[in-house]
């Protein structure tokens, strides 16, 4: 099976209805979407999200690293360039999922493996709880200076086998995340 010519004929029916030309850069819901690269948990399936709507990040387990941070700062900086200064918040929504191949990284072996025979670091993608996970990636964005005040923080934890997202963290902006005395995730002791 030639994967590629099925996708081009697949996208051949897609252009063949296709009719928003002009899509404005910023997604219309002013929302990025950090999620696991999964197969099984596309946010456009399983949030029924359309096309120009939301900015989505895939990586590992869906876990906010060093490079997505940079990635959240950069487009705050782009979005307020983009509305001449009107904008630089926007909503980022954290989505983990049950099942996920991440829980993988969490083994030590694994991970001392990785690091030894490739020189990859996977501590930060390792899940071993999603909730608890989730609140230490929301703790990594509070204490990224990088991303101002407004943008604002939820969480999402998907089930692979029921199709239900539940809520994890309700939506809150940094600044309150940041003014909050118990910041979940984050270690006041380090
Ligand atoms: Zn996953």
């Amino acid at each position: 099976m030639n994967v590629q010519n099925d996708l081009i004929a697949r996208n051949s029916k897609f252009a063949a209805t296709f009719d928003k030309p002009d899509m404005p850069v910023l997604p219309r819901l002013r929302t990025v979407l950090l999620a696991c690269a999964d197969a099984r948990v596309d946010p456009a399936h399983v949030l029924g999200l359309d096309l120009g709507e939301v900015i989505v990040i895939r990586n590992t387990g869906g876990r906010v690293t060093r490079s997505v941070i940079e990635e959240l700062a950069t487009l705050s900086v782009l979005a307020n360039i983009l509305t001449e200064g009107r904008e630089q918040g926007f909503n980022v929504i954290l989505m983990q999922h049950t099942q996920c191949g991440a829980q993988r990284l969490a083994n030590p072996e694994l991970q001392a493996h990785l690091k030894d025979s490739l020189g990859i670091d996977v501590s930060d993608y390792a899940i071993t709880d999603q909730a608890s996970d989730l609140m230490i990636d929301v703790g990594r964005l509070v204490t990224a200076s990088e991303i101002p005040d407004d943008v604002t923080v939820s969480a999402l934890l998907y089930d692979v086998v029921t199709g239900v997202a539940e809520e994890i963290a309700s939506v809150k902006s940094l600044g309150e995340w940041r003014s909050d005395p118990v910041t979940p995730g984050v270690d006041k002791a380090s």
